[in-house]
Parts: C-alpha cells; structure tokens; sequence
C-alpha cells in the first residue's frame, strides 16, 4: 500500500466518520455485523434490539457482544429496544437515537423475520406478522427517519436490507416473498420522493448468508451443501460481505447513487439453472 493509500484506509470509508447511525434488528447477523462495520469506519451508532434484555438470556448475550465490538472502536453507541411493527415503538426509537447521539444520517431497515408454511395452509395472522415487521416496520422507520431530515434540512441516507427474494419467489414462504418484492418499490418510491432534498434511498439484497435465521441448514453438512450446489459462487456469504455494501451504500462514495438495490448473493440472481444450456441444443 501506498502511503496515500494507508492514510485513506485509516480515514474509513468516505463521509462515516462521525455520522449516526441507527440498525434496526442490529444485535444479531447481518445487523450486527452492520452496526460494527459502521463503528469501524468512525461512525456513531444506535442499535435496536427487539427483546429486552433482561428477559431473554440470548438476547443480552447478543446486545453485550454487539455492544462490545462497536466499543472497541470508541465511537458512541446506543441501544434502542422497540419493535418496528409498533408504530408508537418506532417513534419513541428513533426520537430516542435522535436525542442520545444528537441526530441520525443514516437508517438501516434490517429487522427481518420469515415463517415457513405451505400458502394454502398459511394463517392470515402469519401473513400479516411478515409483512407488519418486514416492510410496514422499514416503512415506519424510514418516514420518521425523512422527518427527521427534512426537520433539520439535511441529507440523509436508507438502506433497506431486502433479499435475493425481492426477484426469486420463494413457495411456501409467501409473507417473506410478498414483504422484499414490496421492499424494491419501498426503496425506488422513497428514492424518488425524496432524491431533490438531498435523501438517497437504497436496498442491498443478501443471498444466502450464515446466520441464525438460517439454522436449519447452516450447521448441517447435507443441507448446506444442497444450498451452495445452487450458488454459482459455492459458497454461503457472510454477514460481513454484506455489512462492506452497506457501508458503501451510505458512504459520500454512493453519493450519487439512489433507488438501486445491489444483490450480494454470489450470483444467486444470475439464474444459475443456465450454468448449462439446457434449453436449446
Ligand atoms: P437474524 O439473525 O434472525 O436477525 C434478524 C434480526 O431482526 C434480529 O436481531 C431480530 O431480533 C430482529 N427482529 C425481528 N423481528 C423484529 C421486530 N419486530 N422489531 C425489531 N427487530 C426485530 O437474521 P439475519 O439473517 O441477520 O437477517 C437480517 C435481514 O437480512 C433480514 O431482513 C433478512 O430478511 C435479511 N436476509 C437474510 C438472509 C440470510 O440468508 N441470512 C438472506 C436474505 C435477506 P431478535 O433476535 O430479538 O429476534
């Protein structure tokens, strides 16, 4: 490395040094691993947990852990419990970020769940429960993260974490199918509502990535071995992989940048049945 280039590396990605950030679902997976990306470029950071703490031993295990990593880099941090279906939780969340780091740049909808189920046996209330946190919840965040900018007239950015989902149908996981396609036009509406007063909105779509959403196949050999014979990178990516794009997405790097969801997915979106023409002789 040059030494232009060291001092560059030093300095972080453009325009994160000092910016406040606020991760919803950061204390796990992909969030966690955004919330110390973040960290490490300088950034301050809130991190939303859904559970609280004291009643769930993993979840305090998972908050102390992200906790401790984002302070290593001795930036400030917060945590902000809420649930981002509730609209009175999102509100109290984000006036809280707002009022503990002194304002918020960036938004990161990364709360996500999903549930499994055949669709024609599929309960309302689970069809409504995916898409009340997957995309009412970053419609929520993302409206009083715009007040917020559009009150103190300043630029901000949003990424949303969809999916390689937002494209892929996914059988017997409607909710989750129905909430990322729902993503893409959540991400290019708010892009182009807002792209005049300095606000970019963008997506980041993981294939498939090692994290707890993923236990039924990440610890076992043979299933996660069918899941990467389908990647035409072989391979499961990482939160970290997905935190890197993130980062840049939000950076002075990606300043002209709106309204795009970038897929990290090893491929996964490049319809990998065609690896070999099967279709025509
Ligand atoms: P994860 O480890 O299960 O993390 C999901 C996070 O969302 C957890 O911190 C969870 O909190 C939080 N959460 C769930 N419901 C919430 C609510 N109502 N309010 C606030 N927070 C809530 O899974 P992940 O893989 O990191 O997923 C992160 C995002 O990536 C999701 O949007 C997911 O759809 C997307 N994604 C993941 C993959 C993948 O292969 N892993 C692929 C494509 C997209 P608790 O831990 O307290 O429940």
């Amino acid at each position: 490395m040059t030494t232009t280039e060291l001092a560059a590396a030093r300095e972080g990605m453009r325009g994160l040094k000092g910016k406040n950030v606020l991760v919803t679902g950061g204390t796990s997976g992909i969030g966690q691993a955004i919330a110390v990306r973040f960290a490490e470029h300088g950034a301050n950071v809130a991190i939303n947990y859904l559970r609280d703490p004291s009643e769930a031993a993993e979840t305090e295990g998972q908050v102390h852990a992200c906790v401790a990593k984002v302070r290593q880099e001795g930036v400030r941090d917060v945590v902000v419990g809420a649930d981002v279906s509730k609209e009175d939780e999102v509100e109290r969340m984000v006036a809280q970020a707002i009022e503990e780091l002194g304002g918020v740049d960036v938004l990161v909808n990364n709360a996500g769940i999903q549930v499994s189920c055949p669709s024609h046996e599929l309960s309302s209330e689970d069809f409504d429960k995916v898409l009340a946190v997957n995309l009412r919840g970053s419609f929520l965040c993302a409206r009083e993260a715009i007040r917020h900018f559009l009150a103190e007239e300043k630029p901000g950015s949003i990424v949303n974490i969809s999916s390689v989902h937002q494209l892929i149908p996914k059988p017997s996981y409607l909710g989750y199918s129905v909430s990322k396609g729902g993503m893409m036009n959540l991400t290019r509406t708010l892009a182009l509502e807002y792209a005049g007063q300095g606000i970019r909105v963008n997506g980041v779509g993981p294939g498939a990535t090692v994290t707890p959403i993923n236990r039924a196949w990440i610890d076992d050999p043979v299933k996660r071995e069918q899941v990467t014979s389908h990647i035409p990178i072989p391979r499961a990516g990482d939160s970290d992989e997905m935190a890197g794009v993130v980062a840049f997405l939000a950076s002075d790097d990606a300043a002209y940048i709106t309204g795009q969801t970038i897929f990290v997915d090893g491929g996964l979106t490049l319809f990998a049945d065609f690896r070999e023409p099967w279709s025509s002789e």
